[in-house]
């Protein structure tokens, strides 16, 4: 597979055949991997090269291992970490293993990285980018990558993105492409991303005439740099006109490299200057298109908890189309992005059969019947796991995925919703991460139910004021009866307080969950409860998962949470509350 027809040709086949593509994955897999201790556990001694037809060898596989999440493996990673190189869950030693996020649970956890892992982000965004038919420009890329470190057992630890861009696959993609992301691999790799930020954006502006796209992994990446932007413009104007280096850029492999590639452009400089005090009268609207005048559009993951930074996106993009990025997890790459032309609202994600072995939990949002507080614990009733060519339109599932790096059945987590195929693979909605549900009583709000109530909530500020809202997340707060939602916002500029209690009214009333109506009504859960917190606040956040090893390009804010720390750094900033006021 060589060029783009090739890539794309390839994809069209495997889809086509996708649960032909499903059985020889599974094959594939078990075959690899037969005979490790936690399959072993299972099946015992069955010898799965000797079942030939691929009906028997699901139905052994899906009677015999029991559905499992992260915490069955944890054992398992925690003796690889130590240094246990006997097969436990492949045949090839693991000698990496990636941290996950934590942004859903609050704690990063180890999910194994093989070759397999690099080769497969490769093929995706290779795919990705055919879709897109790329034109060979350069990128400006927000990526990072956060420490590689060895556990105490010589096993190599960091962010799977820090993994993709040490790997040898990344290296060779480098020098091959003709087109490829302006800064150089140490400003990638130099651990703080506040100064790769800057790095990136100053040859970002050094290439401005043949920028094709900006990139990042999350689109909240990209809403971060063009803050720094912002604030930052005359100290990158002033390096870029005098091939000089801010001395907040005190890293010497990114001072060397960058340095290495400037030379003075006062001209450059001068132009980008004029063109940034016209932003700045207009509040930086079109910054991408009038900054980088042959940028076509704007690529990034811009579904699920990245929904409320596509109005700031679209702000800075002026325009521009914005294609939201492709789907996947710490754990394996799932699906791609074939209609990159559609607005990121409607954005779909074709399941790749042959990454990884998929089954669908189907779930089914439950009505609170009653009040018993054994509802709560269960915010959807679920079916029995099926094969991926046995999903249907319009049904909501949770992701299960046998991986090729030795997981086995283990839940992810997302909940998906199957829009429509691509040939015979299902094309999946992102709808929201399982584990994040606000909930008091019988009442069950997603991360999804809270961004579509803050919209509310925001777009009436909006209406009402010039402010901006620049992130938020909620929790239950239960240490007082009856107990209630709390919802933080940031913002940036001025609100009157009468505005902002309209605001947390508007919230209260737009969570449409029968369970949370009714106990709205009956008052045994209070009046929502909105918080101002300082700006910055945010950034704390950030900051604190940044500095127990996530990588910038991770981070996702959760929109619900439970997390002490994270509730620490708000409270302490909180400014002002407001309560809802006449439930109707
Ligand atoms: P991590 O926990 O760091 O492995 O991040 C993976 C998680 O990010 C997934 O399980 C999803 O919840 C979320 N995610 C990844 N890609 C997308 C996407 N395209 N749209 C929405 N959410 C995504």
């Amino acid at each position: 597979m060589e060029g783009e027809e090739d890539i794309i040709g390839w994809f069209e086949q495997v889809s086509s055949e996708a649960a032909l593509a499903q059985s020889r994955t599974l094959r594939k897999i078990l075959q690899q991997n037969y005979g490790v201790e936690y399959l072993k556990k299972w099946v015992g001694d069955v010898n799965i090269h000797e079942i030939p037809d691929d009906f028997t060898l699901h139905s052994i596989f899906t009677s015999s291992i029991p559905l499992s999440s992260h915490a069955h493996f944890e054992p398992f990673l925690q003796r690889i970490a130590d240094g246990d190189s006997s097969p436990l869950l492949t045949q090839q030693p693991i000698t990496t293993l990636s941290l996950s996020s934590g942004t859903t649970e609050g704690r990063q956890k180890y999910v194994p990285f093989t070759p397999h892992s690099a080769q497969t982000t490769l093929l995706i965004f290779r795919l990705a980018a055919a879709y897109r038919s790329r034109d060979g420009g350069k990128i400006l890329e927000f990526i990072y990558s956060s420490k590689q470190t060895k556990t105490k057992g010589g096993i190599t630890t960091g962010t799977a993105t820090t993994h993709y861009y040490a790997s040898e696959e990344f290296k060779i993609k480098q020098l091959k492409t003709k087109s490829f992301t302006c800064s150089p691999q140490e400003v990638i790799t130099g651990c703080d991303y506040k100064q790769s930020t800057y790095c990136h954006l100053l040859l970002g502006l050094l290439y401005s005439e043949e920028v094709e796209f900006v990139t990042s992994t999350f689109a909240y990446t990209i809403v971060q740099a063009f803050n720094q932007l912002e604030e930052s413009w005359e100290e990158m104007i002033h390096d870029l006109s005098h091939a000089t280096l801010s001395s907040r850029i005190d890293i010497p492999e990114i001072r060397k490299a960058v340095l290495k590639v400037m030379s003075p452009k006062p001209e450059l400089g001068w132009k980008i200057r004029r063109v940034c005090e016209e932003l700045m009268k207009e509040g930086w609207l079109g910054l991408i298109p009038k900054l980088w005048p042959n940028c076509k559009y704007v690529y990034s993951i811009m579904t699920g908890s990245m929904q409320p930074y596509l109005k700031k996106l679209r702000h800075y993009g002026g325009g521009l189309p914005l294609v939201s990025g492709d789907y996947g997890s710490t754990e394996s790459w799932i699906g791609v992005n074939v209609d990159p032309y559609l607005p990121p609202e409607n954005v779909t994600f074709a399941v790749i059969p042959t990454f990884s072995y998929f089954e669908f939990i189907p779930l089914f949002k439950q009505h609170a019947t009653t009040s018993s507080a054994d509802t709560a614990i269960h915010d959807f009733l679920e079916g029995q796991p099926i094969a991926l060519s046995e999903v249907k339109i319009g049904q909501q599932y949770e992701l299960v995925l046998t991986t090729f790096t030795g997981l086995y059945r283990c839940r992810l987590g997302d909940v998906v919703e199957v829009a429509g195929f691509h040939n015979k693979t299902p094309k999946l909605n992102f709808i929201c991460r399982r584990k994040l549900v606000l909930t008091v009583n019988i009442d069950k709000n997603t991360e999804k139910d809270v961004q579509l109530a803050v919209e509310r909530g925001s777009q009436l500020m909006s209406q009402l004021s010039g402010a901006e809202l620049v992130d938020f997340t909620s929790y239950a707060e239960l240490s007082n009866q009856p107990g209630h939602y709390v919802i933080f916002w940031e913002l940036k500029g001025d609100v009157n307080d009468k505005v902002l209690g309209m605001c947390c009214s508007e919230m209260d009333a737009a969570f449409v969950d029968y369970g949370y109506v009714v106990s709205r009504k009956a008052n045994s859960i209070g009046p929502l409860e909105l918080r101002i917190v300082e700006r910055g606040s945010f950034n704390k956040i950030l900051e604190h998962y940044i500095g127990n090893g996530a990588a910038l390009s991770q981070f996702k804010t959760p929109r619900c949470t439970t997390n002490h720390f994270l509730l620490n750094i708000l409270n302490l900033s909180t400014l002002k509350s407001f309560f809802s006021t006449a439930y109707a």
